[in-house]
C-alpha cells in the first residue's frame, strides 16, 4: 500500500482534536492554559501527564512518555505510523491521498487486494463448513473434546475443508477468481497430470492472519490417520511467510497492548484454550525457533516507558535450548523481558487449563523465570553429578550462561550460589570462571530497558526528518545512549545518513538488524515536527542525568548528586516549555 502523502498527514494533524483524542484514554482537566490528567502509560495517583492542545503534543513528567497525536494512537492502539494516520483520518473525516505509485506497483497492489479477498472468502467458507457440514462432525467432536466452545472457534475463524478434490476450486471460480490466483493464494496446487486440485482437504483449518486480521494463509490439521502429514501449512508465497506469522496475533493484540505482555505457545488449540480461559494474550509460533520478525511484532507491547514482557510456554527440550538462547539475545537487543513458564513434562497449555483450570496456568506465569535463570537451572538439573567430567561439563555450560547476567546483581549472585551448591564446588571458583567468560557484547541491565525505546525513537525521528534530523542526530553524546548498540547505530547513521543500509559491517548482525528496523520505520513517516525532535532529545538527556544520579548516589557523592538534580530540573523546565507551560 502506497504511503499517505505529506499533505494528507498535515491535514490529519490539523484536524485532530488532541484533548478529545486523549480524553478517550484518560480524564483531562484544564489548569490555566494547559490540560492535565493521570498518565495512561504508567500507574500514578497524582497527575503528571500533560497535553498541549495548541501544538497537539503530550508528555508525561512522571515516566517520560511523549509525542504527537500519531504517536499517541500508535502507543495506545498498537499500530504503526501509517495505520495511525489512517485511523485518525477516519475519525476526523479527512479525505486521504496516497503517493502516486508507479503502474507496476499499482498493479501489484491490486493483485494483493484480490488475493486478500480470495483468502477472506476461503476463510468464511471453511468456517461455515465446520459449523454445518455432516462430514465435519468428527472435527467438531475433536474440537469439543479439547474443551473448545463454538464462540472461541468463531472468534478465531476456525474452519474445515471438504474432503472432495475441488470444492474450493469450483466455488472460487464461480466467484470470479482465476486458477492462477488460487495457486498464488496457496489454496490450489497442480497434480502430476497437470490438473488443479484443492490443497487442503478433510482438515481443520486455522487461519493465519496478520496483526490487522487479514488472512495470509492457513495451518491445517488432518482428521483421518492416513492422509499426508498431520499438519499442513500454506507454502511460502508472496503473501505468506512462515517466519513472520504468529497465530492469533490479530485477536491477542488488544489484550496484549493493555497488559504489556504476550504468551507464546506452540499449538493452535493452546492459543484457543488460553483465550477461552481468560488469558487473551496468547499467540503460537509455527516452528520451534523464534525469528527476528516475530520478536519484532511481540516487542510492540513495550514502549519507552514499559518494558514489554514475552512469556514462553514451549517445550524446553535440549534441542530447543539453543534456539531459546538465540531468542534471548534478540529479546535483549529489543529491550524485551523474556520469561520462561515451567510446564509440566508432556503437558501442553491446553491440557493444563482443561485439567487444572486457568489459575493453574496463571500461577505458573507468576513464577516464570527470566530466560537465563531458567536455562541455568535446566543445565544444573540435567547435570551428571556422578562423574567429575559430567560436573565439569555442566559447570562449563552454566558459567557461559551466568556470564551473560550483569555483574554485581542479585540474580547473578543467586545463580552462582546455586551452581556451586549443586556441582559441589566453591562459590569463588564459579564466580571467577563466570567472570573470565564475560561475553564481548554484554547484555544491558534490565533497569535501563525502558530507555531503549526512547533511544531508538530518536534515531527513527532523526532519520525521517531530512537536514533537521541530520542536525539533531549529531547532538547526543555517547553517554546519552544506554545501549552500546544504539551508539554504534548513531555513528553509522551519521556517516551514511542518505543511504543508511549501505556499508553495514558484515560482522555486526545486531547493528544491521537495528539499522534496517530504524530505516524502515523512518520510511513510512514524513518529516517530523521539530518540537517532537526536541522533546525526544530532552527525554534522552533526562534519562542520562537519572542514570548519573543513580551512580552518584551508589557512590555516596552527595554534592554531585545535588548538582545533577538541579540539571534535571532545568531539563524538566525545558520540557515544560515545549509543552506550552510557563515556569
Ligand atoms: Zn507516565
Amino acid at each position: 500500500m502506497a504511503l499517505f502523502t505529506k499533505d494528507t498527514i498535515d491535514r490529519v494533524r490539523e484536524a485532530v482534536d488532541m484533548v478529545h483524542l486523549v480524553s478517550e484514554k484518560t480524564d483531562l482537566r484544564r489548569v490555566g492554559t494547559r490540560w492535565t490528567g493521570l498518565c495512561p502509560f504508567h500507574d500514578e495517583r497524582t497527575p503528571s501527564f500533560s497535553v498541549n492542545a495548541d501544538e497537539k503534543l503530550y508528555y508525561c513528567f512522571g515516566c517520560g512518555e511523549g509525542g504527537d497525536a500519531f504517536k499517541f494512537v500508535q502507543q495506545t492502539e498498537g499500530l504503526d505510523f501509517q495505520e495511525a494516520v489512517e485511523q485518525l483520518a477516519e475519525r476526523s473525516g479527512v479525505q486521504v491521498e496516497r503517493e502516486q505509485d508507479d503502474p507496476a506497483a499499482e498493479q501489484r497492489r491490486r493483485r494483493r487486494e484480490r488475493l486478500h479477498a480470495l483468502l477472506d472468502r476461503a476463510t468464511r467458507f471453511y468456517a461455515t463448513y465446520l459449523r454445518e457440514a455432516a462430514e465435519a462432525a468428527a472435527a467438531r467432536e475433536y474440537l469439543a473434546s479439547r474443551g473448545l466452545s463454538e464462540d472461541v472457534l468463531a472468534e478465531f475463524r476456525v474452519g474445515y475443508s471438504p474432503s472432495a478434490w475441488d470444492r474450493m476450486l469450483v466455488g472460487a471460480r464461480q466467484g470470479g477468481f482465476s486458477e492462477e490466483e488460487l495457486m498464488a493464494a496457496g489454496l490450489a496446487q497442480r497434480g502430476r497430470s497437470g490438473g488443479l486440485y484443492d490443497r487442503f482437504r478433510g482438515r481443520i483449518m486455522f487461519p493465519l492472519a496478520d496483526a490487522r486480521g487479514r488472512v495470509l494463509g492457513f495451518g491445517a490439521r488432518q482428521m483421518g490417520e492416513d492422509r499426508g502429514p498431520k499438519y499442513l501449512n500454506t507454502s511460502e508465497n508472496d503473501l505468506y511467510h512462515k517466519g513472520r506469522q504468529l497465530f492469533g496475533i490479530d485477536v491477542a493484540r488488544k489484550d496484549a497492548m493493555k497488559s504489556g505482555r504476550f504468551v507464546v505457545v506452540e499449538g493452535y488449540t493452546d492459543v484457543l484454550a488460553l483465550h477461552q480461559a481468560g488469558i487473551g494474550e496468547a499467540v503460537a509460533i509455527m516452528g520451534t525457533a523464534m525469528t527476528q520478525e516475530q520478536l519484532a511484532e511481540l516487542a510492540k507491547v513495550g514502549d519507552s516507558n514499559r518494558r514489554g514482557m514475552v512469556f514462553l510456554a514451549l517445550d524446553a527440550d535440549r534441542a530447543g535450548r539453543e534456539a531459546m538462547l538465540r531468542a534471548a539475545r534478540l529479546a535483549e537487543d529489543r529491550g524485551v523481558d523474556l520469561r520462561v513458564i515451567d510446564m509440566p513434562e508432556g503437558t501442553d497449555p491446553a491440557d493444563l487449563v482443561n485439567q487444572d483450570g486457568a489459575d493453574a496456568f496463571k500461577e505458573r506465569m507468576d513464577r516464570a523465570a527470566p530466560m537465563i535463570e531458567f536455562q541455568v537451572r535446566r543445565v544444573l538439573a540435567d547435570a551428571d553429578l556422578e562423574t567429575p567430567s559430567g560436573r565439569d561439563q555442566a559447570l562449563g555450560e552454566a558459567r557461559k550462561l551466568i556470564s551473560a547476567v550483569p555483574e554485581r546483581t542479585a540474580t547473578r549472585d543467586a545463580l552462582v550460589r546455586e551452581a556451586a551448591d549443586r556441582l559441589d564446588v566453591p562459590v569463588d571458583y564459579v564466580m571467577e570462571q563466570a567472570a573470565r567468560t564475560r561475553p564481548a557484547s554484554a547484555p544491558i541491565l534490565s533497569s535501563t530497558g525502558d530507555a531503549l525505546r526512547a533511544e531508538r525513537e530518536l534515531l527513527t525521528l532523526c532519520l525521517s526528518s531530512g537536514d533537521l534530523g541530520r542536525d539533531y542526530l549529531a547532538r547526543p553524546k555517547d553517554d546519552h545512549f544506554a545501549l552500546e548498540l544504539h551508539r554504534r547505530a548513531r555513528d553509522h547513521l551519521v556517516q551514511h545518513f542518505d543511504d543508511p543500509l549501505s556499508a553495514l559491517p558484515e560482522d555486526d548482525p545486531a547493528l544491521g538488524a537495528l539499522v534496517h528496523d530504524v530505516a524502515f520505520a523512518a520510511l513510512e513517516r514524513p518529516a517530523t515536527d521539530e518540537r517532537v525532535l526536541r522533546m525526544s532529545l530532552l527525554e534522552l538527556e533526562r534519562r542520562r542525568i537519572e542514570r548519573e544520579i543513580k551512580r552518584a548516589s551508589q557512590d555516596g557523592e552527595h554534592t554531585r548528586k545535588s548538582e545533577l538534580a538541579a540539571a534535571e530540573q532545568k531539563v524538566l523546565q525545558e520540557l515544560g516549555a515545549v509543552m506550552g507551560q510557563t515556569a
